[in-house]
């Protein structure tokens, strides 16, 4: 899940990496009351997913609460890359001597962490990544021995921070390192790190990317989600248990096992070449379990996605055979009565197969279409679909 910068702020607050929390508004009328509070020049900032809001026009100075209110009213309902901007942040307006980049993210590719450091801040990092390499230090971070202040210290040695800066910067490394790992973080990301008037070090800007997997044991997250902007069929597969993901095409598509799921979506997508470029409509993964009210939950979420136009049932059968898989199929159909309203594509294969078949044969249902072979049902399906 990924934070907008003020949810990301007050994860720095509480690990005590210097930031302004600010006012987060969702109205202008509430942002010219926020920045008369706050008093002096604020900044208004959009609160989007997505970075680049500065040049994209989501970050803008206000002189007076006046000016604040008509920025909001002119930030507020913007698209950013494609996101809405639903709330504006509004600090007190800092003046910056230097911008810096720091980040820790994790490095798939090394089985580590990665922390990113430039002294040379203020434009995009890919820019200077590019024209100046030599000025963007990549230090792999030993994921069992973390960053204590001696780390930290080195870490911020070799990025090359002001000598005035040094004390400030590796309290600032060693607490975002803390939002890294005790927060179960895959991105920390800050861009700017400014140094302000005075010789302040503080994050202006944040970016965290919290790994899900860890969400049992961070209760505290759940606040993070913007119920408001996620899709609601991914809304209702999560309330469901499913493990759904919300794709473009308008084949959608049920399976039991990621991987199986996963070749399933290209092998859709590569039969749908030939029916006027076809693509799944979502990822769905049922499990090994498949019972009929797993199945009817999927169904239900899948069929009642406008974009979809037919539904590719793949399953293996394992220790769940497929005679129990057709019958979860035969009675979530029955749970759905009118609602299943889309042709469904069904390949079955593995443990008991013949009978599986047999019971879908048995109950004749005008929308199923049983195809024995997985390229024959993902042609069938993406043919459906173009129709
Ligand atoms: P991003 O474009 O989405 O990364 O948004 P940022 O939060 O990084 O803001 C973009 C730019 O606005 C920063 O690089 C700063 O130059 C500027 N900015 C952000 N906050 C402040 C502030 O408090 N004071 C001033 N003067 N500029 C700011
Ligand atoms: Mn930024």
């Amino acid at each position: 899940m990924d934070l907008m910068e003020y949810q990301a702020k007050e994860l720095f607050a509480k690990h005590g990496v210097p930031v302004t929390l600010g006012k987060t508004v969702e109205t202008a009328e509430d942002a010219r009351a926020a920045a008369q509070e706050i008093g002096g020049v604020v900044v208004v900032k959009a609160q989007v997913k997505a970075g680049g809001r500065g040049k994209a026009g989501g970050v803008k100075l206000a002189k007076t609460p006046q000016e604040a209110e008509e920025h909001a009213r002119a930030i507020l309902g913007m698209q950013i890359k494609g996101l809405t901007v639903n709330r504006v942040l509004i600090v007190p307006a800092e003046s910056i001597e230097e911008e810096y980049y720091f980040s820790f993210l994790l490095d798939r590719a090394n089985r580590s962490y990665l922390c990113i450091a430039s002294v040379e801040g203020g434009v995009e990092i890919e820019e200077v990544a590019k024209t100046n390499p030599d000025a963007v230090k990549k230090i792999p971070v030993d994921p069992g021995k973390g960053v204590d202040e001696a780390t930290a210290a080195a870490i911020v040695d070799e990025a090359g921070f002001p000598a005035e800066l040094r004390d400030q910067a590796i309290g600032l490394v060693v607490g975002l390192y803390k939002v890294f790992t005790e927060e179960d973080a895959t991105l920390v990301e800050v861009n700017p790190l400014a140094r302000l008037e005075g010789d302040r070090l503080e994050a202006l800007d944040g970016k965290v990317s919290l790994d899900e997997n860890a969400e049992f044991r961070h209760e505290d997250h759940a606040a993070f989600e913007d119920k408001a902007a996620a899709d609601p069929l991914e809304a209702k597969a999560k309330a469901k248990g499913l493990n759904y993901v919300k794709l473009d095409g308008s084949v959608g598509i049920i399976g039991n096992g990621a991987g199986l799921v996963m070749s399933t979506l290209d092998v859709v997508a590569y039969a749908g070449e030939n029916h006027g470029g076809q693509k799944p409509a979502n990822f769905l993964d049922i499990g090994g379990g498949a019972s009929a009210q797993v199945m009817a939950d999927g169904l239900d979420v899948i069929l009642n996605d406008p974009q979809v136009k037919s539904v590719f049932v793949n399953v293996f059968g394992g220790i769940t055979s497929c005679d129990a898989v057709a019958n979860g199929i035969v009675q979530a159909l029955e749970i759905l009565g009118d609602d299943a309203n889309k042709p469904l594509v069904v390949r079955l294969d593995g443990n008991n197969v013949e009978e599986g078949r047999r019971i879908l044969d048995a109950a004749n249902h005008p929308l199923v279409i049983d195809v024995p072979t997985m390229d024959g049902a993902a042609d069938k399906a993406a043919e459906l679909a173009s129709k």
